[in-house]
């Protein structure tokens, strides 16, 4: 069959990067195999030297893996990526890769808990130091930059009070500084913000959120130029070995073909229900950059085709309602996942952000009575139904 020149994204996401094989098959194609074999210990060798190219071992690469590779590069603006295990795989890798003892990283404090972990507790006990600033103010982050400072770290918006970094002006400060930018874009997903437009140098990515969104499989994507790929992340990937299976790979691949669907459907809903709990009597405020009355909404709109589907909301009281509302709900599940099909709601202080100190929390706006919830793709009624019934019923 002759090929056509395909223009438009979406076409690509579906089409692109198929590896078909000689049994003609229509979809996907699932290379379920840890090695691959040589036609003569000549082939082996010249593989292995790289004189001639082709699949080796899955924790280096694999035709499965490398579809759901190049789609995400494809979504995503950048040159290449290279796919991990999970989100978590992926942030750390991203700076293990670059990082040796007497080097310095300076991130935002508003991160996500396993981000702050990694950032906090981990890379410092290999010699690495670290400054934790205020993402949305720029001098916060040149104050602290040093002769040895090597990464800028930080996730926009950030889980879970939403709060935004202007990503123009951090890369611009780090480019005259020779420091490599590495954006968390996982809450508003590839679909509604590409990070190297605004000179990001690394995006990092939890494939278990919008790119499977179906509350599937794990999975984790690190993207940048082909040379950072090739020269940096390789290597360290391929014998630290955090690779992805093929299976999850394949998944996130079907993933990627609906996900621009799912989360523009997924935001509209959202947006409504922002206005909906902004005027609920049991609620206090509603973190949602993507609104006119919003401090951050001039930035929001820059960076964020549309607001995303997770929102985080204060209710009226304490811990308690919080927990009240949460229990009393119907439909939608208590889950610490995002980006799924499904409505989830989460009480981040007690579980995905338990592990930070009080003062961390207090910070970061993560109060007691604060709810993430992300929302689905059920009819809007529904959801503002189990939603206005819990939280009348606190
Ligand atoms: C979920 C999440 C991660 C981690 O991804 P996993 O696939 O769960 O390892 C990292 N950062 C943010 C902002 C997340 O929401």
């Amino acid at each position: 069959m002759s090929k056509i020149d395909l223009k438009g994204k979406n076409s690509k996401l579906i089409h692109g990067a198929l590896n078909k094989t000689h049994f003609r098959e229509q979809s996907e194609s699932l290379f379920l195999t840890s090695g691959f074999v040589y036609q003569s210990a000549e082939q082996a060798e010249a593989i292995f030297k790289g004189d001639e190219t082709g699949f080796q071992y899955t924790r280096y690469a694999n035709p499965t893996i490398d579809t759901f590779e190049k789609r995400m590069a494809l979504i995503d603006g950048s040159e290449s990526c290279f796919a991990t295990a999970s989100g978590m795989a992926a942030v750390f890798g991203s700076m293990m890769c670059q990082l040796q003892a007497g080097d310095h990283v300076v991130s935002a404090t508003a991160l996500f808990g396993s981000c702050r972990e990694i950032i906090k507790n981990i890379i410092t006990r290999y010699g690495i130091k670290v400054s934790f600033v205020d993402g949305k103010n720029i001098k916060s982050w040149e104050k602290e930059i040093k002769s040895n400072t090597k990464i800028f770290f930080f996730e926009t918006p950030s889980n879970p009070c939403l709060e935004l970094v202007d990503m123009e002006a951090v890369c611009k400060l780090a480019k005259k500084n020779n420091i490599k930018v590495i954006v968390d874009n996982i809450l508003v997903s590839p679909v509604l913000q590409n990070p190297s437009k605004f000179g990001a140098d690394i995006i990092v990515y939890s494939g278990t959120k919008h790119i499977d969104g179906q509350g599937r499989t794990m999975g984790g994507a690190i993207l940048s130029s082909e040379k950072f790929r090739e020269e940096i992340l390789k290597p360290f990937l391929r014998h630290t070995g955090p690779c992805i299976s093929p299976f999850n790979a394949w998944v996130l691949s079907k993933g990627l073909e609906t996900v621009h669907l799912r989360v523009v459907e997924q935001s509209k809903t959202t947006e409504k229900m922002v206005e909906f709990l902004s005027e609920h009597n049991k609620v206090d405020s509603v973190n949602y950059p993507f609104k006119k009355n919003h401090a951050q909404y001039e930035l929001a709109k820059k960076q964020q085709k549309m607001g995303g589907n997770v929102l985080s909301f204060y209710i009226k009281g304490e811990k308690k309602e919080a927990f009240n509302f949460l229990n009393n709900l119907k439909m939608i599940d208590i889950c610490n996942n995002l980006g799924d099909t499904k409505s989830l709601a989460i009480h981040p202080a007690t579980t995905t952000h338990r592990i930070l100190t009080d003062e961390e929390r207090s910070d970061q706006n993560i109060c007691d009575n604060l709810v993430r919830l992300s929302v689905g793709l059920e009819d809007f009624e529904d959801i503002k139904n189990d939603l206005d019934q819990a939280l009348s019923s606190i």
